[in-house]
């Protein structure tokens, strides 16, 4: 019998960021290439000892990447189109960096979501989130029959770097079928997986190499197994395989399968020819009997014990408990995260300032291979040798289980006695406007803009100031209130109809509240990386969520006071702040959301109370927030949209209450918006030339709606004569009578030169679509 602890991918930012650092430079040419490749080994070495150390007995290697897994894939096999191709040779860091950020040159443009290179002189690649991940990969783009070569040899060379050093690593790849399933074609229609057979043999020839290189096992990453998939993928897993296995039958193949159950792809999963598989098991505890009623007893099962999603100390007796009878059943075993540890911070040391006891209860990716240690001590030598360890454990799960943070007894009576009432206006939409239009007294087609405005050089250094001690509270607070006030004189300037008070106190739009919410911790370095160089330090989210007092009311009251024109209130919704922060994982996530959702409809009120007429809720997060599985999605929408309501029923029906989403999909969403039920929503539509208010026109969206007609991830300037063409598209579809005009998103990450002009010519066309509508 044998236990063995692996890890499927280890953080590669460093534990302070180097990698980051590192790149900046580098693309801002302050530093050369050497120095990057430098860093970058510097950080391979050690992540590889420490693992190690932690005793680790399968390490991965080429889980390292200058920007993302999937771009490395893409160049590996030589997707690489033409435009970049032309930029140098095609294994270059040059060629793989216009990939990832475009070749205009300036720094780094950092949007709320995305904010990679766009526009330029060669565009980046498409970016889209990982999974159900905060993680963003480049989309790979193939073209009908393309071929495929072996162009990138790092995966070699990192195992051979490893070798060198004295680990002998399991590589991790993304597997073909993933791969394709991911991949976009600019040609409609054309299905990316009909590509498999030309692109099987650049993987042969991979696996041929790292053979050749020592390598006995790979890991192979096909996390689209817990998608919902239709016979032709499924077919592409099983050609996939056998040509592998027939092709290079001495590589060992572990296919990793992460972030849900494999459910209806078991069949497929355990039929393949492979050596070893990896589940999920944080994510999907209810397949384990399943799968091992079905694997081979010759395949090596990797069980992802640990959870790679979240921060949480794992219950050691517990999993003892669970996973004692399987590795008596199977020979040989290994335990591991549930996925790479690329979604968790890296080391829990490193955090001095957390609260003893909240801290007692976290686990970052260093003590989480720690436990896995652990764990495969007392599973193969008995629980004895871990009796220690494993009472330390049980306190640190006692304490978080009783302690008065994770239950406070208010905040629970409070959600159980929430009724249906509380997620319900007095009085329906159609009573509602009239009530509004007779107050705020709006022209038609009224001007907004969607809350934020540029966050300068000077707010981010009084900001960070402010935070070291070195700008005192009255001089920061003065600092703010003059930005305010500038920003709302000129908005009174160019005649806008509703005005924002530009949200310069605030550094982000979740953390702004978490610092205020009781409930929520925020660390010092535990960085995740979000895409790229960028990385974000998400809020923890440890006890019950409860408002101990106003959290925007004075800002708000404030602005306001400056002027006569409607002012709106402005807040995040429950679900996006959820959505965006490391969630408790000891109760259901629907449980904490309306916990955040009873706080935020606190704010709604209190500004109400002060005297606000329009409350925007923004919910960015609200569709980033649906499951894998098509099956699960109503569940979610019913909770998430509940939420929403909760937060934003406790007012007057004459208050108005806005909302904000910016994406781009909302055909298959559109009853949820819709059961929302904000009086106003302001969506990004500049992009897709207003084709997506397709689905609110089919829909027939009763409520008012402000479709974006500014591109805000782009410095360029959009024309009067283009947003009027697009609202006037956009009275097409909808009834003109519905219609708000505003930008795409927030305006922070704009320069004032660009925003300055831009809404000028924005509430032009709103004039001119007023006459031509
Ligand atoms: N009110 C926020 C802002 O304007 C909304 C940001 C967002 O939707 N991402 O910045
Ligand atoms: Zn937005």
């Amino acid at each position: 019998m044998s236990v063995t602890v692996a890890n499927l991918g280890f953080p590669r930012i460093g534990p302070r960021r180097e990698l980051k650092t590192a790149l900046e430079s580098y693309w801002a040419a302050k530093t050369h290439k050497a120095a990057l490749l430098e860093t970058a080994a510097g950080l391979r070495a050690a992540t590889w000892a420490r693992q190690r150390a932690l005793g680790v007995d399968v390490i991965p290697s080429n889980d390292f990447s200058f920007y993302d897994q999937v771009l490395d894939t893409s160049v590996m096999v030589g997707a690489i189109p033409d435009i970049y191709r032309a930029l140098g040779a095609a294994d270059s860091l040059d060629v793989y960096f216009a990939m990832a950020r475009g070749t205009q040159t300036g720094t780094a443009d950092e949007s709320c979501s995305h904010g990679h290179g766009k526009g330029g002189d060669v565009p980046a690649l498409e970016m889209t989130k990982w999974f159900d991940t905060n993680y963003h990969y480049m989309v790979p783009e193939v073209t009908p029959g393309q071929s495929f070569q072996l162009t990138s040899t790092k995966a070699i060379d990192e195992y051979r770097e490893a070798k060198a050093l004295g680990y002998r690593t399991r590589p991790v790849i993304l597997g073909p079928v993933t791969w394709l399933l991911l991949a976009k074609s600019k040609q409609n229609g054309f299905d990316p997986l009909t590509l498999l057979p030309n692109l099987l043999p650049v993987y042969a020839e991979l696996l041929r190499r790292l053979r050749d290189a020592g390598a006995d096992w790979v890991q192979i990453d096909e996390p689209a197994l817990v998608l919902d998939l239709d016979d032709r993928a499924r077919g592409a897993f099983a050609t996939a395989y056998i040509m592998l296995a027939h092709t290079v039958p001495d590589v060992k193949l572990m296919l990793a399968t992460y972030f849900g159950p494999l459910g209806d792809n078991l069949a497929t999963a355990v039929g393949l020819p492979i050596a070893g598989l990896h589940i999920d098991l944080v994510r999907a505890p209810e397949q384990l009997d399943e799968v091992l009623a079905k694997a081979p007893p010759e395949l090596l099962l990797s069980l992802g014990v640990i959870d790679g999603r979240n921060v949480w100390k794992a219950n050691l007796t517990a999993l003892l408990d669970r996973y004692e009878p399987i590795v008596k059943l199977r020979r040989n075993v290994q335990i591991a995260p549930s996925c790479s540890l690329l979604h968790t911070p890296i080391d829990l040391a490193l955090e001095t300032k957390l609260d003893v006891q909240v801290r007692d209860w976290l686990s970052f990716a260093v003590q989480k291979l720690e436990e896995l240690s652990i764990l495969r001590l007392g599973l193969a030598d008995g629980r004895y040798v871990i009796s220690d360890e494993l009472a330390a454990n049980a306190d640190s799960i006692t304490s978080r289980r009783t302690s008065s943070l994770t239950n406070d007894r208010r905040v629970r009576a409070r959600v159980s006695a929430v009724t249906a009432d509380w997620a319900r206006r007095a009085v329906p939409f159609g009573e509602r406007i009239k009530l509004q239009r007779s107050i705020l007294n709006l022209p038609p087609l009224p001007t907004t803009t969607i809350g934020s405005f540029p966050q300068t050089a000077e707010v981010r250094k009084a900001r960070a100031a402010h935070g070291k001690g070195a700008l005192d509270h009255a001089a920061y607070k003065q600092f703010l209130q003059e930005e305010t006030e500038r920003a709302i004189r000129w908005q009174e300037e160019i005649g806008l109809d509703v005005l924002v008070h530009g949200e310069f106190e605030r550094n982000d739009m979740v953390q702004y509240f978490g610092e205020q919410l009781a409930g929520f911790t925020f660390t010092k370095a535990a960085w995740v990386q979000s895409y790229g160089s960028r990385c974000v330090r998400p809020p923890i989210i440890y006890g019950d969520v409860s408002r101990p007092k106003p959290m925007t009311v004075d800002w708000w009251a404030y602005a306001q006071g400056l002027t006569t024109r409607p002012m709106k209130g402005m807040l995040t919704g429950p679900v996006t702040i959820l959505q965006w922060s490391f969630v408790r994982d000891d109760q259901p996530r629907e449980q904490t959301c309306r916990q955040i959702a009873l706080a935020i409809r606190d704010e709604v009120v209190d500004l109400e109370a002060a005297g606000a007429k329009i409350i925007q809720i923004d919910e960015a997060a609200l569709r980033e927030g649906l499951p894998l599985r098509r099956a699960d999605w109503q569940p979610y929408l019913d909770w998430a949209v509940e939420c929403f309501r909760i937060t934003a029923s406790g007012v007057k029906p004459e208050t108005q209450i806005h909302t904000h989403m910016c994406y781009s999909e909302f055909n298959d969403i559109i009853a949820a918006i819709g059961a929302m039920d904000a009086d106003v929503i302001s969506i990004e539509t500049a992009r897709s030339k207003m084709e997506l208010l397709d689905a609110f026109a089919t829909y027939r969206y009763p409520n008012e709606i402000g479709p974006g007609v500014y591109d805000i991830h782009a410095p360029r300037i959009p024309t009067v004569d283009e947003m009027q063409q697009l609202l006037i598209k956009a009275g097409g579809r909808l009834s003109s009578g519905q219609l708000w005009v505003n930008p795409d998103c927030g305006l922070k990450t704009r320069k004032w030169e660009e925003v300055k002009p831009a809404l000028i010519n924005m509430i032009d066309a709103a004039k001119g679509a007023r006459v031509a509508l």
